[in-house]
C-alpha cells in the first residue's frame, strides 16, 4: 500500500527527543501531542489520532517490527486490566499536575529554576546543556518538566516495545486511555485502535 504522509510522523517523534538535546524549549511542542489527540476524540474522530497521527506509536512499530528490536511476547494480562490503565493513567495525571505546581512555583519566585530532567519521575539528569540564555524561567522550567515527561514516556515504551509486542506502551498510555474514555462516551463503533 502506497505510504501516506501520516505515515513518516515518526521522524517527528524522534527530532523533538532530539531537539531537547539542544534546546530545552523545543519541548513546548509536546503539548501538540496532547491537545490533539483529546481534541480528534473531543470532535468525534474517536481512536483517529491513535491509528494514523501518533509518530510515537509509529516509532515502536518500526523499531519492533522492522528492525526486529522486539521479542513480540504476549504482553502481560494485568496490562489490559483496567485497575492498571486507568491506575496508570491517574499517577501520570498526578505526576503532570506536580510538574505544574512546581512550574508555578518557579513563576512567584518560591522555587529556582532547575536546569535538569527526571527520568522515570527518579532519576535527575543534568540538562544544562539546553538551557539557553535569558528565558524566563517559568517558561524554561515547564519545558524541562514537560521534556521529562515525554522522556519518561518514550522510554517505558522502549522497554515494553523490547519484552513484548512492538506497540505495548499503547495498551497503557495515558494518552490511549484518555482517548478512549472519550470517544466511549462519544460513539462506540470508533473506539477501534491499531
Ligand atoms: S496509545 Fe498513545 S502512543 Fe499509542 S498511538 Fe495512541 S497516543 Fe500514540
Amino acid at each position: 500500500m502506497k505510504k501516506k504522509w501520516y505515515d513518516y510522523l515518526w521522524i517527528v517523534s524522534v527530532l523533538y527527543l532530539i531537539l531537547g538535546f539542544f534546546n530545552i524549549l523545543f519541548a513546548w511542542l509536546g503539548l501538540l501531542c496532547f491537545f490533539i489527540p483529546l481534541g480528534i476524540s473531543a470532535l468525534g474522530g474517536g481512536k483517529l489520532y491513535c491509528n494514523k497521527f501518533c509518530g510515537r506509536g509509529q516509532l515502536f512499530e518500526l523499531l519492533g517490527n522492522r528492525l526486529g528490536l522486539s521479542l513480540k511476547r504476549t504482553c502481560p494480562s494485568i496490562l489490559y486490566s483496567k485497575w492498571f490503565r486507568y491506575g496508570f493513567l491517574v499517577f501520570f495525571l498526578i505526576m503532570f499536575f506536580n510538574m505544574l505546581i512546581v512550574t508555578y512555583l518557579v513563576w512567584s519566585g518560591a522555587h529556582e529554576l532547575s536546569r535538569t530532567v527526571t527520568l522515570l519521575w527518579t532519576f535527575r539528569l543534568p540538562w544544562h546543556f539546553a538551557y539557553p540564555a535569558a528565558v524566563t524561567p517559568w517558561i524554561a522550567q515547564f519545558a524541562f518538566g514537560f521534556y521529562s515527561v515525554m522522556l519518561t514516556s518514550t522510554v517505558l515504551g522502549l522497554v515494553t516495545m523490547a519484552f513484548f509486542q512492538p506497540r505495548s506502551w499503547c495498551v497503557y498510555c495515558p494518552m490511549g486511555t484518555m482517548t478512549q474514555l472519550i470517544c466511549k462516551q462519544k460513539n462506540k463503533k470508533s473506539c477501534r485502535s491499531v
